[in-house]
């Protein structure tokens, strides 16, 4: 008899998009005259900018020729590009990361999930609530949790985001292997400063512990005091790993084109504590079990990393920073608390009564949609994300109906 992984049983159908989908559908069919103003997907609008595009056209006209041909490809990418990457993204920064540390994928959510594989089944994980659910549920299949029960899964350790800390997760009171961190934060936008990610690798060394530090949206860090990479951190090295994305770097949604990078000094330790070094773990894991990006996808995002494809990129993720600031000045003005916005594309923002009270009386009110903070953990709850992909003229609007419609709060 062919059985199940029964850890599957314990997933909670995610109903959270699925449910907007639901209520903006029915809104729609009852006030066909209402143009809905969406700022509840996380999900870029703008094209790719020229010079990536120029790059994907001459490698798929490659393609096309016997002479520049090209079938597989080495799994973990074209040295080209990965060279491109430690060069740009991370030498140029002061973090020491070589090309041969960086994993091409296509994209970050298949990493992140993955990446847990190489541990063992009974460590103990450490997520932040509110929380981007692939850090959650792909422990869940992996069968290190309990059961779901008040919007939480037993087992699991939740680093509570609260108003008191301003989004950013303390340090776990209680014992902890593996713990995801996430800056700028999706959903809520909060950014680490380096004293918190120095914070967190100490910790990390002195308890033999991993992070794994999601940066898919460090293009959106402005600020120049604020890290982009944990690797900017001395002693990092030892004890992380960083996942990016050219999705909202580059408009890569629908491109895919993501990378992890693993530093040969990353050490993880078996049962009778011997150390293993990470780098080699998961170049058997992703050699064996994944076949690299396509060529023309590897040339556009090296393109990424040209002058003018960096200065292209940049004035794209500037568009976007620009509607962010549009919110948050909006929330801002009318007396909401809200964190990000500032070098994230997410505006979190406090609703003042519960999460989908306030997504109904946008919807209802203002055609407007957001995303409830609380389909991303219980610490979402009378919450609500803005996401800046949309265009400025949608951003405009929809803050002017909001102002229309919200009372401004003392
Ligand atoms: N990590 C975070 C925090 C995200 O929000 C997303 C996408 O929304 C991803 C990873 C996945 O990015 P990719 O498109 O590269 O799979």
């Amino acid at each position: 008899m062919i059985r199940i992984n029964e850890h599957y049983q314990k997933l909670t159908a995610s109903y959270l998009f699925a449910d907007i989908a639901r209520r903006v559908a029915a809104y729609c069919q009852a006030h066909p005259q209402v143009r809905i103003l969406r700022l509840g997907i996380g999900d870029v609008t703008r094209p790719l900018p020229p010079a990536v595009i120029q790059a994907f056209h001459e490698g798929v006209e490659e393609m096309a020729r016997p002479e520049t041909f090209r079938g597989y490809g080495p799994e973990q990418g074209y040295p080209f590009l990965r060279e491109a990457i430690a060069r740009e993204d991370f030498q140029a920064r002061g973090a020491q990361v070589e090309a041969d540390e960086i994993f091409v994928s296509d994209g970050a959510k298949c990493d992140v999930g993955n990446f847990q594989e190489l541990f063992a089944q009974d460590i103990r994980v450490a997520v932040p609530d509110p929380v981007y659910p692939v850090y959650v549920d792909t422990n869940v299949m992996a069968g290190r949790t309990g059961a779901f029960a008040q919007g939480r899964y037993e087992g699991l350790v939740y680093l509570q985001g609260t108003k008191a800390n301003g989004f950013i997760p303390d340090l776990p009171s209680q014992p902890v292997d593996l713990v995801y961190l996430c800056s700028p934060n999706n959903p809520t936008g909060a950014t680490m400063t380096r004293q918190d990610l120095e914070r967190w690798v100490a910790w990390a060394q002195e308890h033999k512990a991993l992070l794994l530090f999601d940066a898919a949206y460090e293009a959106y860090v402005r600020d120049p005091a604020l890290p982009r990479s944990i690797f900017e951190v001395p002693g990092a090295r030892q004890v992380a790993v960083e996942f990016r994305s050219l999705s909202k770097t580059a408009g890569f949604t629908g491109t895919r084109l993501g990378y992890t990078v693993v530093p040969k000094a990353c050490l993880a330790y078996s049962a009778d504590g011997t150390p293993h070094a990470l780098h080699a773990l998961w170049n058997r894991r992703h050699t064996t079990k994944f076949n690299g990006v396509s060529y023309p996808v590897q040339k556009a995002a090296a393109a990424v990393f040209s002058p003018e494809g960096r200065a292209q990129c940049q004035a794209l993720v500037d568009g976007y920073l620009a509607n962010a600031a549009r919110i948050r000045a909006c929330f801002k003005e009318l007396g909401y608390y809200c964190v990000g916005g500032d070098n994230s594309p997410y505006v979190w923002v406090e609703c003042g009564m519960d999460s989908w009270e306030f997504f109904d009386l946008l919807l209802t009110r203002a055609g407007v949609v957001c995303t409830p903070g609380v389909g991303f953990g219980a610490c979402g709850q009378g919450y609500a994300r803005f996401s800046a992909f949309g265009s400025p003229e949608t951003v405009e609007e929809a803050m002017e109906r909001l102002r229309r419609i919200l009372p401004s709060r003392p």
